[in-house]
């Protein structure tokens, strides 16, 4: 019979994402980032990919059955206190994990619109944005794109300098979700690095120096994980978003001294 007397309150954060064989980002890094943030980190697996940082070689995705397995078993046995959701792939597995988010519907949900990683490989097929925008993003408190993927969830052109990002903010105020926090890193001419929070018909500008480096892979992975975590333990949004930020600004700096691999090497946590 299991210990059942709990000492120690952690928030269990459950990440639903695809597996980075190079460790670099997607489950790896969420479970990294969960951890030295102060949760406890469980995973729903939704793809393999055979992965460096260099690039993808293959992407397998897990059978709807297995996803549905996992979701049931984490969510029937764990206290989930926030859940981030990364790479889905296709419309099946959006359908399915958004089915379950209805179901169990956890306090707090993190969505992080996955579509292409740094090097250029697709992680999202391009009928599933529809999908994508239709059944998860209603459910989310917050969504985490970049600015590419905040152009394809709008069909927008893409912001190319800081001056041209403020052309994105009122479609993604119309967007059916709570908050946007919209990730300025691909803005790489610029020697800030800014991210900026739209809720409540409000835009906040989360502003910190950019630090110069290639090794920036699973970014997005990291920021979202750490926020659900926050907003696990009970921060407002703002805070939650600061707190994450500051995760990962030193977690960027951190990975720019390390070699590790010989692409876009990763954070460090
Ligand atoms: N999820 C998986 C499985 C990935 O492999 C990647 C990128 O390689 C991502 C998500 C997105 O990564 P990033 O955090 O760099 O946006």
């Amino acid at each position: 019979m299991p210990h059942q007397d709990a000492k120690k309150q952690k928030p269990i954060v459950l990440t639903i994402a695809g597996s980075d064989s190079g460790g670099g980002a997607g489950i790896q890094a969420d479970i990294k980032a969960i951890s030295a943030t102060g949760g406890y980190a469980c995973s729903v697996i939704t793809a393999l990919t055979a992965q460096n940082t260099q690039g993808v070689t293959a992407v397998h995705p897990t059978p709807q059955a297995m996803i549905q397995a996992q979701l049931d078993a984490v969510f029937s046995d764990l206290s989930v206190s926030a859940v981030k959701v990364g790479m889905l792939g296709d419309s099946e597995t959006i359908r399915t994990v958004a089915a379950a988010l209805r179901r169990y519907r956890p306090a707090h949900l993190v969505v992080d619109p996955v579509m292409v990683t740094a090097n250029g490989d697709m992680l999202l097929a391009e009928e599933a944005v529809n999908c994508l925008r239709e059944e998860l993003l209603p459910l989310a408190d917050v969504i985490t794109p970049n600015l590419p993927e905040a152009a394809a969830l709008l069909g927008a052109a893409l912001p190319k300098r800081l001056d041209e990002v403020e052309s994105l903010f009122t479609g993604l105020g119309q967007l059916d979700c709570a908050a946007v926090l919209l990730k300025g890193g691909f803005l790489q001419q610029e020697s800030r690095s800014p991210d900026w929070l739209l809720s409540d018909n409000q835009v906040r500008c989360f502003d910190t120096p950019r630090v110069m480096t290639g090794n920036t892979h699973g970014t997005g992975c990291t920021l979202s994980a750490a926020l659900a975590c926050y907003l696990g333990q009970g921060f407002n949004m703002e805070e939650a978003v600061a707190r994450a930020k500051r995760y990962i600004d030193q977690a960027i700096l951190a990975g720019s001294c390390l070699r590790i691999g010989q692409g876009r090497g990763p954070v460090e946590h």
